[in-house]
This record gives structure tokens, sequence and C-alpha cells, in this order.
């Protein structure tokens, strides 16, 4: 053989071999393109392992993007779904994309199922398709069904995107009712000493008008009256307001129980004016934790109920004992009594049984939601036992922790 020939044959064979060293690395790649995966990708040798390797480095780099990008998304949807607000994503045809579990619970939504579907063909009332349809979403959409209020809010994104918010505005509604009608109330039970006095007072500075003394001192004694009614109504509200504006008593102390219910009833002895019998047992000697203002305020209108809602010759009794469920304050009368069905809304602001009989003897509708607000300050609660024509048990019960030892005093005596 020629030193040619045998020159070509090794060049043929080089290249043979480089051509072999390329294809496998081409199909070993091609293969991993099949199902391509970073911890798979095939080792290299020469050029080849600094092409993969440049490879390795780019695809970690863009696994790590990808990771992120999940990552937010998923925190963003986490985020979305534990909103107190209900969000559901409409595409351009208004079907749903895409809704968090507080717009499931809002419109009976079920987010695999209803997705693709038109939102109209679950929110069906005609206010809200309306509402879609006409597509003046500058202010929001109430809708009321059954015991729920929902305000809705459409927001547009995009490309012809939009954005369904939904807020329950059930409590907002109901304490936007409740101030109204106290507003209201008030308004009305002051409506009737104002339109009293201003008329005995032109009646009075009517020069024209020839009084007799004793027309004169009647007068008086009705403005009088009326003068003490909207006293006693100011008061009380500045009451309940003292009540509402912080969350406990600031000046709890260690009250004797003893000295207490006798100056409770004396209270009664003197609002009653020897009408009734009061009576006044406390069967265990301890002391009370707890603001004397504030309980002074509910026990005395307790007691001021007793003797107001009891015909004369009646009795009241006031007692303090320690009870399986911690110390309790009553005031049982023999009063007139309350129908059962009223018994559940007799704290309510202004509820009245009876409201001639109410305002005859001085009240103010009040009382009783007093008592309930400082009871509850205390962590206590009002049970009323009543029977119409029989009389009421009205008795206050403290936890356990409220009730101390008596003191020293008390433990001599
Ligand atoms: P009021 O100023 O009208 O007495 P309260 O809030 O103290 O207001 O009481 C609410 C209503 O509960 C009263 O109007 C009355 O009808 C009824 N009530 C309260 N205490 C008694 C009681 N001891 N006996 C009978 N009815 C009572």
């Amino acid at each position: 053989m020629s030193v040619a020939a045998i020159i070509l044959a090794a060049i043929a064979a080089v290249l043979a071999i480089r051509v072999a060293y390329h294809q496998l690395h081409l199909s070993a790649l091609r293969s991993w393109l099949r199902r391509p995966r970073l911890d798979t990708l095939p080792p290299g040798r020469g050029v080849w392992e600094e092409a993969l390797a440049e490879l390795h480095r780019f695809l970690r780099g863009r696994d790590a993007e990808h990771e992120s990008v999940v990552q937010a998304l998923a925190r963003f949807r986490a985020a979305v779904r534990a909103l107190p607000d209900g969000v559901v994503i409409l595409d351009r045809d208004n079907r749903i994309e895409w809704s968090n579990p507080t717009a499931a619970h809002h419109f009976g939504i079920d987010a695999r199922r209803d997705l693709g579907q038109p939102v109209v063909n679950l929110l069906r009332q005609p206010d809200f398709v309306t509402y879609l349809a006409d597509g003046e979403f500058g202010q929001p959409l109430v809708l009321r069904a059954r015991d729920t209020t929902l305000s809705l809010r459409i927001i547009e994104f995009g490309e012809d995107q939009k954005l369904l918010n939904s807020r329950d505005v059930t409590t907002d509604e109901r304490i936007d009712t409740m101030r109204r009608d106290f507003v209201a109330n008030v308004s009305h039970e002051l409506k009737t000493p104002v339109t009293v006095l201003t008329g005995f007072v032109e009646t009075l500075s009517e020069d024209s008008i020839p009084l007799t003394p004793e027309q004169r001192s009647r007068y008086l004694a009705m403005m009088a009256e009326q003068a003490r009614r909207m006293q006693r109504l100011v008061e009380d509200l500045l009451t309940l307001s003292a009540l509402e504006s912080s969350a406990a008593p600031a000046d709890e102390e260690p009250i004797d129980m003893r000295v207490f219910l006798e100056q409770l009833a004396d209270e009664a002895r003197a609002l009653s004016a020897g009408r009734h019998r009061v009576e006044a047992t406390v069967h265990d000697d301890c002391r009370l934790l707890g603001s004397a203002t504030e309980l002074h305020s509910a026990f005395s209108n307790l007691v001021s109920n007793a003797v107001r809602y009891t015909p004369d010759d009646g009795t009241v009794r006031l007692a303090w004992r320690i009870g399986e469920n911690g110390g309790v304050f009553s005031v049982s009368d023999s009063g007139i009594g309350i129908e059962a069905r009223h018994i559940p809304r007799l704290t309510e602001r202004f509820y009245r049984v009876d409201s001639g009989r109410s305002r005859e003897t001085g009240g103010t509708g009040l009382g009783l939601a007093i008592v309930k607000h400082a009871l509850t300050r205390h962590q206590a609660v009002l049970d009323v036992v009543s029977e119409p024509d029989r009389g009421s048990t009205f008795s206050a019960v403290f936890p356990p922790g409220r009730v101390l030892p008596p003191g020293e005093k008390q433990e001599a005596a």
C-alpha cells in the first residue's frame, strides 16, 4: 500500500470516529428532548460537554424562574381564596373563569362544575342581569336574598375581562337600621315632653291669658314633670353611651354585698314610699369584684322595675347567694308579671310591654338595656322568670371568678 493510501485510510478512520462521536451525542440529545427534564440531561464529552453544561445552566435558570412564577401565582390564589369578599373572574362573554370559595358561598357556585358557565345562569336575579347588561358599574348593586344582603361591584380589567366582587353587608344593614330606629325612638320620646313644655311656656308668658294662682302652679307642676321625664331619658342615654364607650369597666373593686343590698333595699323603700314590703337577704357573705357605679346602675334598675310594676301591698325581695354557676343577685316581685313571648325582647332599647304603664311610672324604656350592657361587661348574664299576674324574678348571674371571700369586717360580723 502506498503512503498516500495509508494517510487517506487514517483520515477516513478519524472522520468516522468524529461522525460516530457526534451521532452518539445527537441521538442522546434527541431521545432526551422527548422528555426534557433537567435531571436526565445526558453528559457530554469534549465540545459536547461544554455545550451541554451551558444548556444545563440555562435550563436550571429557567426552572427557577418558572418555580418562582408558580409560587407567586399560588400565593396570589391563596390570598384571593382567603378574602372575606367573593371574587369571580368573567371572560369577555361573561362566563365564569375562576371563583373563590366566598363567591361560591354567596352565589352557590361550584368552582369546578360551573367553570365556563355564563354567570347569569347562576345569578338569575333580574336586577343583576340588567346591571351586567347595562355596563354602568360606577355604583354597587345591592341584592337581597332571604336573610342575606350582598353588595356587588363589577370591575373591568385586562382585555374585556371582568371581576365580580361580592360583599356580605347583612350586619352593616342591620346596624344601620338599628341606628335609624334608635334616633327615631329618641326623637319620639322627646317629642311629647317638648311639645307640652313649649305649650305651657307660651300660655304662661301670654299676658292676654289670665291665670288663677292654682292654674299657674298646676301648669308649673306639669312642666316640672315633663322636664324630669326628659332629664331621666338624657341620663339613661348618657349611662348607655358610657357603657358602650369602653370594652371593660375601669374602676373594678371588691364590693361588700351585704352593704350593697342594704343600700339598694333602702332605695327601694324610698321609691315605694310604704306601698310595698321590701326585704333583702344575703345568703352567703362575700364580695363581688366589679364596678360599683355600673353594678349600682344595673341593680337599681331591676329594683325600681320591681317597685314600679308591682301593685300596692305587694312584695319586693332582693337576695344574694352563691349558686352552682357563681354569684347570683336576684330581685323578685309579686307584681304584674310578663308574658313569655315578651321576655326575649325585654333588653332591647325602648321595648316595653305596656308603654302607658311604663311612662306613667317614669320609665324610659332603657332600664333593662342598661342592665344587660352593665352585666355583659362583668361577664354576667340576666335570667328572667315571670308569670303574668304572679310576679317576676330577674337574676344577674356572675362567674365564680368575680366572687371573692368576705373582707375582714364581714368575716367578724
Ligand atoms: P321601662 O323604663 O319601660 O321600665 P325597662 O327597660 O326597664 O323599661 O323594662 C322594659 C319593659 O319590661 C318594661 O316596660 C316592662 O313592660 C317590662 N318589665 C321590666 N321589669 C318588669 C317587672 N319587674 N315586672 C313586670 N314587667 C317588667
